[in-house]
């Protein structure tokens, strides 16, 4: 974690690749992916969640994730390379591919996890387990970080509400199974800034603050910012989001899929906290994005009104 943090306040981790890939039907190719990539970079993106490594059946558009991995790792070993994996077979193949940090996901509505991963709240911890023993074995230098991330945590389509104990309450499995760190996530987009503060100053009394820096915010319904601010204010760093807010959601037609990195990054440079990442750099990564995949939506005020006049990046 340290070394990504260094000069900066906010550490802004681009999930675009995956998150926002894995969301829309065409299979962006794996040369156009490394050019997106590579211009992340030279805007000063410092941590990118680069695939998932799932059955390629199951998601055609991440199946050269090793491939995206091993570039990464080659072409800029400055960059923080992590991916999701939803098993140990999949954690497996992000060890060998040689990925930073491993993400796995465990939604805290056990209903959810049926329907998406076909397995009970124990099976996914199981995983959880069988993981964190394969990395134990990994000698100290090369093992990768391992984040588990609750997914629907504040909210979900087929549940509802999700009582706040069951995400704590899983939040201290995680840990004590080994996940060096917990991650909250506004999957389906129903988090409130109030609910935000509520729920992050809870699983921090559970597990540590130094054990939750991060979460993962969706859009859907308008509030990705303002949830934003609310974190900040309860001592959030790290907050994911996709370029463009690449991915969309069906359900709301017009709403970007993630948080979008562009305003983000314009709010947060705006209010006086470091990224890292250069503004006016970061749109000629979204030029390539939208030349490679022609027709998909790509969301964001700062893109379409600009910089204000007199914009200065926070120093
Ligand atoms: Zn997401």
């Amino acid at each position: 974690m340290a070394a990504r943090m260094d000069g900066i306040d906010v550490l802004v981790s681009e999930v675009g690749p995956r998150d926002g890939l894995q969301s829309i039907a065409p299979v962006m190719p794996t040369a156009a992916k490394k050019a997106w990539i590579a211009a992340l970079v030279a805007a000063g993106v410092r941590e990118i969640e680069v695939g998932s490594f799932v059955p390629p059946r199951l998601l055609p558009q991440l199946a050269d994730t090793g491939e995206i991995v091993a570039f990464c790792r080659a072409a800029h070993p400055g960059l923080h390379v992590a991916v999701l994996v939803p098993n140990a077979r999949g954690a497996e193949d992000a060890i060998a591919a040689g990925a930073h940090k491993i993400t796995l996901p465990l939604s805290a509505s056990e209903t959810h996890s049926l329907k998406n991963l076909r397995r009970t709240h124990e099976q996914v911890l199981a995983e959880v387990a069988r993981i964190a023993a394969m990395l134990a074995a990994l000698p100290a230098g090369s093992r990768p970080e391992f984040e588990g991330a609750i997914s629907t945590a504040f909210g979900c389509t087929l549940e509802g509400r999700v009582p706040e104990a069951k995400v704590v309450a899983l939040a201290e499995r995680l840990v004590g199974l080994g996940c060096d760190e917990v991650g909250l996530s506004d999957t389906t987009g129903y988090a409130n800034p109030a609910q935000v503060k509520r729920l992050v100053k809870a699983v921090h009394a559970a597990i540590g603050p130094e054990r939750m820096t991060g979460l993962h915010l969706h859009n859907t319904r308008g509030l990705g910012l303002a949830n934003v601010l609310a974190g900040l204010e309860v001592g959030i760093t790290t907050f994911d989001s996709s370029q463009g807010g690449l991915g969309g959601c069906p359900f709301a037609p017009g709403a970007s899929g993630n948080i979008v990195t562009e305003d983000l990054v314009f709010m947060l440079e705006a209010m006086g906290l470091r990224t890292g990442i250069d503004p006016d750099r970061l749109l000629a990564a979204r030029a390539i994005l939208a030349e490679a995949l022609p027709g998909e939506p790509l969301y964001g005020f700062v893109p379409d009104a600009g910089l204000p006049l007199g914009f200065a990046r926070a120093a």
